[in-house]
């Protein structure tokens, strides 16, 4: 029985599944102009309140990753492996993460996004590189995860572009929060990179998209399910975004920070969420029995220069200037203004989504998506969850030509100081792990 567009509409309205056929109709009606815009609309806000079977979210993502190409990895030998993170913010793992497993030998052929609301981008933080392109073509995307072992790009318009058409009308139509929807639209365009298998960063708390702990497992859950389903080896992680995952916000800061990671440097929560992500890389592409062998050779990599040498190739590959891989400071901030304590405690909360938006507010992300970005604005934090003050002491150091008192103000709220006889305690990292 061929059901019309209006009959579709009114099935998933009423709770009805939807065929794996039909829903192949949709999207590439909807592609060729032939089913309209308030049409998809109408549906996906059905599918919001009404949900998905696990069907009809392969259906989905299978339609969306083929309305455009699937790109053709197989002259790269190995198991080809990546990790797409929910988002968060100072999340800069990727770009450390990528070479340090491409130096133990699994090709890692990574899309990226750019920011999106209060969270930093990937892309816009390696595009503070002096001369670093991330629209390279896909044969030139190939030839180096096949030369170098891994490459980091954007999103092409030949990648998922139903993607791009629908996440357009979520935005704007208060459909964006729906688990099918969210699964759907990620995994259609890390589908179309052409790995074998997908490891998962979901982050949970004020400085995520998922708040509770609850949300963000029934995500990783429809994740790992619709991803294996679609033939793949998927694995995901649940991690703690309640606060900022490292010190630095902003572009050129995170890229810096990144980088230290590679120099046996960095923050200890940064190295502990790209160790704990690169062990199931390395145990999904079969490098490594066993988690004490994989974190034995990640920090073997480190420790020996293997991944600074990747990552110096990478950069160099993808047209950037790679005497920044050995000398960070070479990535420029603006002046700074420090934020000093007024008065003595523990630093007990730093609100992730406070600092995340403050870093938009001054240039570090957008709220329109075609403002300019100042890569060299940011904001590192001096005192971390934990650290005892005195007053005078330092809590955070804010990078931009102009520090206006309101600014500083806010960023300085978003530090809880309190008057405690102990450091509140630590909070664990990887709140949960999902497997198929
Ligand atoms: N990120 C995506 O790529 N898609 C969503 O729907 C939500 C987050």
């Amino acid at each position: 029985m061929h059901r019309t567009t209006v009959e579709l509409l009114s099935a998933k309205r009423d709770g009805l599944a939807l065929s794996a056929e039909e829903i192949t109709r949709v999207v590439s009606t909807f592609m060729s102009g032939e089913l309209a815009d308030y049409q998809m609309t109408a549906l996906l806000m059905a599918i919001y309140f009404r949900g998905l079977t696990d069907v009809e979210t392969v259906a989905l993502t299978q339609a969306m990753l083929h309305s455009g190409i699937v790109l053709d990895l197989s002259s790269v030998p190995g198991t080809k492996v990546d990790k797409h993170s929910t988002g968060g913010v100072g999340d800069k793992v990727s770009i450390c993460l990528a070479p340090l497993v491409a130096a133990c030998g699994v090709p890692v052929p990574m899309v990226s996004g750019r920011g999106l609301g209060h969270t930093g981008g990937t892309l816009d933080k390696l595009e503070a590189i002096p001369g670093f392109r991330t629209d390279l073509d896909v044969a030139d995307f190939t030839r180096i995860v096949r030369e170098v072992g891994t490459c980091m790009i954007g999103q092409t318009r030949e990648i998922a572009p139903a993607d791009k058409r629908i996440y357009a009308l979520r935005d704007v139509t208060a459909t964006v929060e729906s688990i099918p929807l969210i699964v759907a639209s990620i995994l259609s365009k890390k589908l179309a990179e052409g790995i074998d298998a997908l490891v998962l960063d979901v982050k949970v708390g004020r400085g995520a998209f998922m708040k509770d702990l609850e949300t963000a497992r029934r995500l990783a859950s429809a994740l790992v399910r619709t991803g294996t389903a679609a033939g793949k080896k998927v694995v995901a992680v649940l991690t703690d975004m309640s606060a900022p995952l490292g010190r630095a916000i902003g572009n050129a800061i995170e890229t810096r920070e990144a980088i230290e990671i590679l120099h046996g440097k960095g923050p200890p929560d940064l190295l502990e969420c790209t160790l704990v992500l690169g062990t199931e890389m390395l145990l999904l592409a079969g490098k490594a029995e066993h988690e004490e062998s994989a974190r034995a050779k990640l920090a073997d990599a480190i420790a020996g220069g293997h991944a600074l040498g990747v990552m110096r190739r990478m950069v160099a590959a993808q047209g950037g200037d790679a005497r920044v891989v050995d000398d960070p400071s070479l990535l420029a901030l603006a002046p700074s203004t420090t934020i000093r304590a007024d008065r003595p405690g523990f630093v007990t909360e730093i609100d992730a989504l406070a600092l995340g938006l403050a870093g938009v507010a001054m240039g570090a992300g957008r709220t329109r998506t075609d403002q300019r970005i100042d890569p060299a604005v940011g904001i590192s934090i001096d005192a971390v969850r934990g650290a005892r003050l005195a007053p005078g002491d330092a809590l955070a150091r804010v990078y931009t030509e102009s520090a206006a008192p309101e600014l500083l103000q806010r960023i300085r709220a978003a530090f809880t100081v309190a008057d405690t006889r102990e450091a509140p305690a630590a909070r664990p990292l990887v709140l949960a792990r999902v497997d198929a």
